[in-house]
């Protein structure tokens, strides 16, 4: 898709998020970071990257997750709207009236894609039973006409040229009996190299004389933050409608020229990703988010981490660990919520990281196993025996293993691994919960 190191950069973060054991200030200040940084590559302006990195602290800070949407799922969600108001909040696309015809008329400076933009406009509105014709008013560029005469057979509509006329007023006059035909007339007019007063006036002039229904303004996304000031002169001069951004597709700095139209005060109707008529969609600002944070992977794994832990659980469990309380009880509801999440395999491929360890099915299987055999065991001790494990020696295994048919020794192997996640513990306390949380999965393999 379009913003592809955006994207798989923003949602590296989310990871974060979402296989976290404490979201508290650090976790969100180490994301906010992250976020600028990846938005600061994709050329969005610095004023807005902190604006929405604030906004997101303080809403963490000052808004309350809810049941609905405890703290992984409030603060992704936080993080999603602000994304979201960034590029313009909500969909605004154009909408045709009945009037025949409807007058679309594409401004732009040279080379910003308004002839091949007419195509992609036709091809969406045919494709709704729209019918649609063009006029080709561009009459300072000699192949200009030529193009967009091309460009509308290869999308089947109708197309106004003529290649003689210098005054495109004259042109527009010469159809405009025959335009009442048409459900939709896309006008496609000349631009120049830089915004002077020449294309100005013509485009006034065109303006006063076509009265289209909407005016709509032409940029690259290669523009990046430039874009902004672009679509404010041509805002202040013709008073656009609205802003198709093109050639998303080739550029890594789409995301400046996004927010920046999205600031200028005319919305963005739609984007152009490709050269094809095909290659154009409805600008869609919740959509546009979802897919660039990938929420449909993200949903499924926030679901299972739900699923598998309570927040209020692992908090509680964080908050005894650290304090050197962790006992057989606190393993044993640790396992009882991994094996909710299926098989553990499947956890491995869920959580991030984890997968890149490539552990072989066969391993997998074995600590499977014997979790549930460690589980079995649990189950014949007392309750004093789960809260201090310490007491549990001699007699106190041949009886929970004849109680649970689960071997001795591996009862013993329980017992080690516990000790061993105590001591580990103790010397941890106070630490970084992440590497907390590293070593824990990784002296207590299956957690
Ligand atoms: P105009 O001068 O504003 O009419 O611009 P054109 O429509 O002639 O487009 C200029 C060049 O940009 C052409 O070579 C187009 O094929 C190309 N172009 C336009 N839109 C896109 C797009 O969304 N993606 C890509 N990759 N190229 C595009
Ligand atoms: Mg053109």
């Amino acid at each position: 898709m379009v913003l592809d190191n955006l994207s798989s950069s923003l949602k590296n973060s989310l990871k974060k998020i979402t296989s976290a054991l404490f979201i508290d200030e650090k976790l969100v200040n180490e994301l906010t970071q992250e976020i600028q940084r990846s938005l600061l590559q994709s050329d969005v302006n610095v004023k807005l990257v902190f604006n929405l990195t604030n906004k997101i602290k303080s809403r963490f800070k000052e808004e309350k997750p809810t049941k609905e949407a405890p703290k992984k799922e409030f603060l992704i969600n936080i993080v999603y709207e602000e994304l979201t108001n960034l590029l313009g909040k909500e969909k605004d696309d154009i909408k045709l009236s009945n009037k025949k015809p409807f007058k679309i008329m594409l401004v732009g400076l040279f080379g910003s894609g308004k002839s091949t933009t007419i195509a992609k406009l036709a091809n969406y509105y045919k494709k709704r039973n729209y019918k649609v014709a063009s006029l080709g008013l561009d009459v300072h560029r000699p192949a200009a006409r030529q193009q967009l005469k091309t460009l509308s057979d290869q999308v089947g509509i109708k197309c106004f040229i003529d290649e003689n006329e210098k005054n495109p007023n004259k042109i527009y006059k010469k159809f405009e009996k025959q335009f009442k035909d048409f459900d939709l007339l896309l006008i496609d007019t000349a631009g120049r190299d830089s915004l002077l007063q020449e294309l100005i006036d013509e485009i006034k002039s065109l303006n006063d004389l076509i009265k289209p229904d909407e005016r709509i303004l032409v940029i690259p996304a290669e523009l990046g933050q430039t874009a902004e000031r672009q679509a404010k002169a041509f805002h202040d001069s013709v008073n656009i409608t609205g802003i198709i951004v093109t050639k998303m597709d080739g550029t890594g700095k789409a995301g400046g020229a996004l927010s920046a139209a999205a600031v200028s005060g005319a919305k963005i109707k739609f984007i152009a990703t490709g050269e094809n008529p095909n290659d154009f969609e409805v600008f869609n600002p919740p959509n546009f988010v979802s897919r660039l944070l990938g929420m449909g992977d993200l949903e499924a794994l926030l679901e299972k981490a739900k699923e598998a832990i309570s927040d209020e659980k692992s908090q509680d469990l964080s908050k005894r660990m650290l304090k050197g309380h962790f006992n057989l009880v606190d393993l044993y509801e640790q396992m009882e919520a991994m094996s909710k999440m299926g098989s553990l395999s499947k956890i491995v491929e869920l959580i991030p990281g984890m997968s890149q360890l490539k552990l072989p099915k066969e391993v997998l299987n074995v600590q499977e196993g014997k979790l549930q055999h460690w589980r079995f065991a649990m189950d014949s001790m007392t309750r004093v025996e789960l809260e201090e494990p310490e007491i549990i020696a001699g007699d106190r295994i041949s009886r929970i293993s004849k109680g649970s048919g689960v071997p001795a020794s591996e009862i013993r192997d329980l017992l080690k691994q516990y000790k061993m996640a105590k001591k580990m513990m103790k010397g941890i306390q106070g630490k970084d919960p992440e590497t907390l949380m590293r070593k824990f999965k990784g002296k207590f393999p299956g957690m």
